[in-house]
């Protein structure tokens, strides 16, 4: 039951409040859905619409991460435990979708596409990096169908608008590709996985905004803001998958393990082409090398079909995208500082 008092509504009581409408609580309240269909789940987003920040699909990559293409999960060519591990989790996030899919409660055309993940590299150094990355790779059985080609006409087949009058330098240049790589629309992806919980005994709740979470004798207490006013609502657990935002509502929670967290700007400038017979050459993910001295995460990319993207990492571009500080600070990325303590699931 609903009560309303004059400063504050308190929302019926919850077993899980999952702060934030994004892939991160979509993933879990789905799950726990699923396992504990009697749980009262409550999804409390501040945007009117779910997936409006990192998962929607204009805001990220939308690369299904499995390793293929990632230079920065393999500095060292000879090691490919890191690659292999993305592609094992990555494995993992698809047996889900398919248990899914086989109960009638996800549509995977609505939401993953197969792609071909490649990567083009020039010069000499980078040439041997990537022959040495690819021989270490296909002896592994996750990436045993890897190709690979020295042969400008061979990339020009790949990826043909890599190569379009681009000058023969004679420069050395490689490229790799795997041929099942994915496409993942995480925006819809989010509102499916949002529908299993709504379905269930859970609750969506867009235009709320919570600003304060305090341990109770017995949980927590979840304090914020919507249009129509405060509210609170009290909750055995809470999950915090608030973007850029979680790490200030951890601190304010005062759990210790919010130390050695740290934000971690990250953003891009995504180039989108919508001339058609443009689009249909270009059918793969094309991810380059980083410039020495660059972050890990400034590779540029090549979407299929419709879009590029150049990764940056300086908070002054990021700010400069931003239409005020308050959505620059939202829209950073919560990553782990020198300390690490917990991994995150989702990596750009
Ligand atoms: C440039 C770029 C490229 C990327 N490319 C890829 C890629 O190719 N593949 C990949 O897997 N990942 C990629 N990522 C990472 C991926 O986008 C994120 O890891 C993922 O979307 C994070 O999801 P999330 O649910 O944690 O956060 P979000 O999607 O940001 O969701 C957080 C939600 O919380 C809400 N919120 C914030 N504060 C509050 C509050 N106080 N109260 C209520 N709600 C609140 C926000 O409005 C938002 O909807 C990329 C990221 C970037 C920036």
């Amino acid at each position: 039951m609903t009560t309303h008092t004059a400063s504050s509504t308190s929302l019926p009581a919850a077993d899980v409040v999952l702060i934030g409408g994004g892939i991160m609580s979509a993933t879990l309240g789905s799950m726990l859905a699923l396992l504990e269909p009697q749980w009262r789940i409550l999804m409390l987003e501040r945007a009117e619409d779910l997936a409006a920040e990192s998962s929607d699909p204009w805001n990220n990559a939308g690369t299904g991460h499995s390793g293929f293409c990632e230079l920065n999960y393999m500095p060292d060519p000879d090691d490919g435990s890191k690659a292999a591990s993305i592609a094992e989790q990555f494995h993992l996030c698809r047996q889900w979708w398919a248990h899914l899919v086989r109960l009638g409660l996800l549509e995977p055309n609505e939401f993953i596409h197969p792609s071909t993940h490649m990567n083009l590299v020039f010069g000499a150094e980078d040439v041997a990096y990537l022959r040495a990355r690819v021989t270490t790779l296909r002896a592994d059985p996750l990436f045993a169908d890897m190709e690979y080609t020295e042969d400008p006409e061979v990339i020009a087949e790949w990826a043909p608008l890599t190569m379009d009058g681009r000058p023969d330098t004679g420069e050395p240049m490689a490229a790799a590709r795997h041929p099942r790589g994915t496409d993942i629309d995480f925006g819809a992806l989010t509102r499916a996985l949002t529908r299993i919980i709504a379905s269930a005994s859970g609750e969506v709740r867009t235009g709320h905004e919570v600003n304060g979470l305090n341990r109770t004798g017995t949980g927590w207490q979840i304090t914020g803001a919507s249009p129509a006013g405060r509210f609170r609502v009290r909750a055995k657990t809470v999950f915090v998958g608030a973007g850029g935002f979680a790490l200030r509502l951890l601190q304010k929670a005062k759990v210790p393990e919010v130390r050695g967290y740290a934000v971690l700007p990250v953003g891009a400038a995504f180039y989108r082409c919508s001339t058609p017979a443009v689009v249909a050459r270009h059918q793969a993910k094309v991810y380059g090398q980083a410039d020495v001295g660059a972050a890990p995460r400034s590779t540029s990319r090549r979407r299929a079909g419709a879009s590029a993207l150049r990764p940056v990492s300086d908070l002054q571009h990021e700010a400069a995208q931003a239409r005020s500080t308050h959505r620059f600070l939202h829209h950073t990325a919560v990553g782990q500082s020198a300390r690490p303590r917990r991994g995150r699931c989702a990596e750009s």
